[in-house]
């Protein structure tokens, strides 16, 4: 689903942030890119979407070479989520969670029924669909932008630390519920964070990075077996 084949990363200043990266994703998998802050996390998931230029290497999406395809059209069959999701704050949330459907023409009902169904993914009552982002907590502002970026039914997300400001409790409940979605809806996922306990319970593999490059691949179980 996802391939690196000697990825690099060399920003203007000459810095590598990332540094021959090289790993198969398969359909359907969870992965968790760990690593200290400055590793190279971001960045890697910026090329993957197209947002920043590889500088030297490929990245093949469902075997096709992103490199080949139209920006626009890539980032709609990915689901990219951030820990500032950055609702839109005069939209609704039934508007927010559907935005992409603007881009794809959906008509009025076509936008108001996916809304409802993405809605029922996630422990949000319907009536939340009528309220403003401001109205809801930072725990339920992330399940919208989750859903928002399940909007387009993407086959592969990115999650760039998706609910690191949340506080632990609200954190904990928020990764059961997301765990249990990605399994039913069975979507492959690269979910970057920099705590290992997150890591162990969501990953089925974990990629350890380490200023630019992979240190170690291993399962949660490996992991917790050798430390
Ligand atoms: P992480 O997500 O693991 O914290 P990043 O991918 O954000 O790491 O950054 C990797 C390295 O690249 C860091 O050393 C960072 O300072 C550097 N970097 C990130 N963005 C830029 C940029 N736009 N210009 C120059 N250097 C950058
Ligand atoms: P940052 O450096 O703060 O991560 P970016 O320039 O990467 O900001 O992104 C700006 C905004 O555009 C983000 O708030 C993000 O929600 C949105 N965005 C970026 N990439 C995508 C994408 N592939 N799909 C949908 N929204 C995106």
């Amino acid at each position: 689903m996802l391939e690196f084949h000697n990825v690099t990363k060399r920003y203007n200043n000459g810095k590598f942030a990332v540094n021959n990266l090289n790993l198969k994703i398969k359909k359907g998998e969870f992965i968790c890119f760990i690593g200290p802050s400055g590793c190279g996390k971001t960045t890697t998931m910026k090329m993957v979407n197209r947002l920043i230029d590889i500088t030297d290497g490929s990245i093949l999406v469902d075997g096709k070479d992103i490199k080949d395809q139209d920006p626009v059209a890539l980032r709609r069959s990915i689901g990219y989520v951030i820990q500032q999701i950055g609702l839109m704050p005069h939209m609704t949330i039934k508007e927010n969670i559907v935005l992409v459907g603007t881009l794809l023409k959906w008509t009025k009902e076509k936008k108001e029924e996916r809304a409802r169904e993405l809605l029922k993914l996630v422990d949000l009552p319907e009536e939340y669909l009528d309220k403003y982002p401001h109205e809801l907590s930072g725990g339920q502002q992330q399940r919208i932008g989750v859903l928002r970026a399940l909007a387009a039914n993407p086959p592969l997300i990115l999650m760039d630390e998706p609910f690191g400001a949340l506080d632990p409790i609200t954190r904990d409940s928020l990764q059961e519920e997301f765990k249990k979605l990605q399994r039913e809806l069975n979507k492959t996922i690269v979910f970057v964070t920099h705590d290992m306990d997150e890591a162990i319970k969501l990953a089925d593999r974990i990629v350890i990075m380490r200023e630019g490059e992979i240190v170690q691949i291993d399962t949660p179980d490996e992991i917790l077996r050798n430390p």
